[in-house]
């Protein structure tokens, strides 16, 4: 008797009615993330509905398309929609951005691009750090997953997420779901993933709405600061959009220490 593989069960239950072939597929980098512990970093056998997309025999393994920049189908690139039959060689690689790559060559040069996020709504404290360090993010705790793909659609905005399922979304292009549970760790991996260090400009947006901040004149918002806060300061910034108004006070040295902690490199 041999051992029987990780689909013995499925080809012995004798339900299936729809025709099965089975390819082997080797996901790269952090993509392994997504899969069962036994298929990381290694060539695996896979069943499928024959035939199947490329897309939908990705996500069956637990990976969301928006996280596949690169699709090897016997060392030629194809294109989600492609269909598989069965013998096939799948090599699946990640958002190019997203690799480390820092000891090999860039395979094309680094497009110029403003990126912008839309955020899940149980992401309110990445949401605040996000815009303390001046990234462009729509968030709202009363949003569905159907507004947020909306939003992002319309907006070009990068998805974060804490739930694989909106990334599956067959209209979501652009999304990346979040690996870190506490907040700290989730600006710093959003730093990371996207490369941003550089795109950075603290203390320009508004921590409650997304508002860009401008210079106000002090004698403008006097009457919406409290007393001591008008005598004591004479620098103050004004949201845009909800008129908030900000001024360097005692929370001012811990937000900048929080920022420092945000954007300081990862050992090694
Ligand atoms: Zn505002």
């Amino acid at each position: 008797m041999t051992v029987a593989s990780g689909d013995w069960n499925h080809h012995d239950a004798g339900v299936m009615t729809q025709p099965q072939a089975s390819s082997i597929f080797r996901f790269y980098a952090e993509l392994n993330d997504f899969l069962k512990r036994e298929r990381r970093g290694r060539e695996f056998d896979a069943v499928f509905a024959n035939p199947s997309s490329v897309k939908d025999t990705i996500e069956a393994l637990g990976v969301p398309h928006t996280e596949v920049d690169l699709v090897l189908v016997n060392g030629k690139p194809r294109r989600f929609d492609d269909l598989l039959r069965g013998g096939e060689r799948v090599s699946v690689y990640p958002v190019f951005e997203r690799l480390d790559i820092s000891e090999l060559n860039r395979l094309r040069p680094r497009p110029l691009r403003t990126l912008r996020f839309v955020l899940d709504v149980h992401l309110g404290q990445l949401a605040r750090r996000l815009r303390l360090l001046g990234l462009d993010v729509v968030y709202r705790n009363d949003l569905g997953d159907e507004e947020i793909v909306q939003i992002a659609l319309a907006q070009k905005r990068t998805i974060l997420t804490r739930d694989k399922g909106i990334l599956k979304h067959r209209v979501v292009d652009r999304g990346h779901w979040m690996r870190a549970t506490d907040p700290d760790a989730q600006a710093r991996e959003v730093i990371e993933a996207f490369d941003l260090r550089g795109s950075c400009a603290p203390f320009t947006r508004c921590l409650e709405c997304n508002g860009i901040l401008a210079d106000a004149d002090p004698g403008g918002v006097v009457d919406r600061v409290p007393e001591q806060v008008a005598r004591d300061f004479h620098h103050f910034r004004e949201c845009r959009d909800c008129r908030r108004v900000y001024w360097p006070g005692s929370h001012y040295d811990r937000l900048r220490q929080r920022v420092a902690g945000l954007l300081e490199l990862p050992p090694g």
